[in-house]
């Protein structure tokens, strides 16, 4: 057996990032940024109203209030993408909309609430006057340009793992296009001569589950699923679906045969491209993992070869697999978040066997502000059912005892 830690080395080792590429940036959600993004201008553009107001020279407002109101005479009306044909001078305005750009002359701008137009339609339209009710400090009302993003500034560092907010600011300095690691294309092969599609059931056969599970997980990991269907339990067959498989994915994950049984054709097929490296991981569940890598047409495209128990697959492409396709996409962090959590009730677990214990947990944030968790009722590796409502996995050591109350690690299941 080995640890967790080594075997994730190993994994990652043969699943080297995938070559950065352009990408266009409205679509790069989820994906990691490649080259560093400088603003080629400033963000906002130009001075700009944050208010729905009256571009004025604060000076002419001085000592203005609700008592002695000062009139002012109204140039016309900017409204956001239209610029003003004549700038400010001395007991003059400008109505402006929020985002106009502010008019030469004017260093403030004062809320329309703070404001009457004296004529009854209100439009701002030349030759209209306002009276303002309050003094305004200059500077007021006005976004300056530069203000969000400065011209040249590094606006997002290589390696940020793309979100939406980021795909707005990219948009907003104008950068349609940014260098960056592409979704993975990730097969999913379940194998299993048990493993009924449609149908009834005959004796011995189940209903095949995991891939539903896999290509979904996939999804979310901001993969590009697909569905490579069941494969039997026979090594040349295999051989041949994996061979065709990784001519058109970046990835495959193969679902079952890797364990010790008799019939265990994911690690023979394997065996047999002689790529194998096949590991008895410290871990409960999910100790069996296989993978390899076979030529692909742009290079070795790994094979990862998770166990059959729903619940070990589930474990497995959290604590390996997942880790493994986002260290391909160049993520620079690639493993689940940790955090302290309190347990809520015993965590119990089998001792002895050398394995850290990934319980499956329910979580809640409780009125003092910390996580708590609590084992889901079913902890046997094909027990799907209690495990789906898990939101983490609660790490218990061998030999460690964990009792209502104790804090314990828990990786977060996103
Ligand atoms: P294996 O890893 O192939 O030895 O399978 C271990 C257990 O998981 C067996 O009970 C299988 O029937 C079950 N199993 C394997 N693959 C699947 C699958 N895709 N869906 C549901 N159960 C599976
Ligand atoms: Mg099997």
């Amino acid at each position: 057996m080995i640890d967790l830690v080594e075997a994730r080395r190993l994994l990652l080792a043969a699943c080297p990032p995938l070559e950065p590429v352009p990408l266009p940036s409205a679509e790069a959600d989820g994906c990691v940024l490649a080259a560093d993004v400088v603003a080629p201008g400033d963000v906002p553009p130009f001075d700009n109203s944050s208010v729905d107001g009256y571009a004025v020279r604060a000076a002419d407002l001085a000592g203005a209030s609700e008592a002695a109101p000062v009139r002012l005479a109204v140039l016309g009306s900017v409204l956001a993408g239209t610029v003003a044909d004549r700038p400010v001078g001395p007991g003059q305005a400008w109505k402006v909309m929020t985002g106009a750009p502010v008019p030469a002359g004017a260093d403030a701008v004062v809320m329309v609430e703070r404001t009457s137009a004296t004529r009854t339609e209100q439009l701002g339209a030349a030759g209209d006057q306002v009276e303002v009710r309050a003094e305004v400090a200059e500077g007021a009302g006005i976004r300056r340009a530069g203000s969000d993003v400065p011209a040249g500034e590094l606006v997002l560092l290589a390696g940020t793992v793309l979100r939406p907010a980021h795909l707005g600011v990219l948009a907003s300095v104008g950068a349609r296009r940014i260098t960056g690691y592409r979704r993975l294309r990730v097969g999913v092969l379940v194998t299993g001569d048990e493993l009924v599609t449609a149908g009834d059931l005959r004796p011995g056969q189940i209903y095949e589950s995991n891939r539903a599970m896999l290509l979904a997980l996939l999804a979310r990991a901001n993969c590009v699923p697909v569905d490579l269907g069941v494969a039997a339990d026979d090594v040349p067959a295999l051989r041949q679906r994996l061979s065709a498989a990784v001519r058109d994915c970046d990835a495959v994950l193969t679902c079952g045969g890797v364990s010790m049984g008799d019939s265990d054709p994911v690690r023979a097929a394997l065996e047999e491209f002689g790529g194998l490296t096949w590991l008895q991981v410290a871990i409960r569940p999910a100790k069996p993992f296989a993978f390899g890598t076979l030529p692909g047409p742009e290079g070795p495209v790994p094979v990862l070869g998770l166990p059959g128990n729903p619940v070990s697959a589930l474990v497995s492409f959290e604590l390996l697999a997942r880790p493994a396709l986002r260290h391909r996409m160049g993520h620079p962090d690639p493993y689940p978040s940790e955090v302290l959590a309190i347990a809520d009730a015993p965590l119990s677990r089998p001792h002895g066997d050398g394995r850290t214990a990934y319980l499956r947990v329910g979580c809640r944030f409780g009125p003092d502000g910390r996580l708590h968790v609590r084992p889901v009722a079913g902890q046997d590796s094909h027990q799907l059912s209690a495990s789906a409502s898990a939101g983490g996995l609660a790490q218990v050591a061998d030999g460690q005892q964990v009792n209502a109350g104790d804090e314990v690690s828990v990786l977060l299941l996103s």
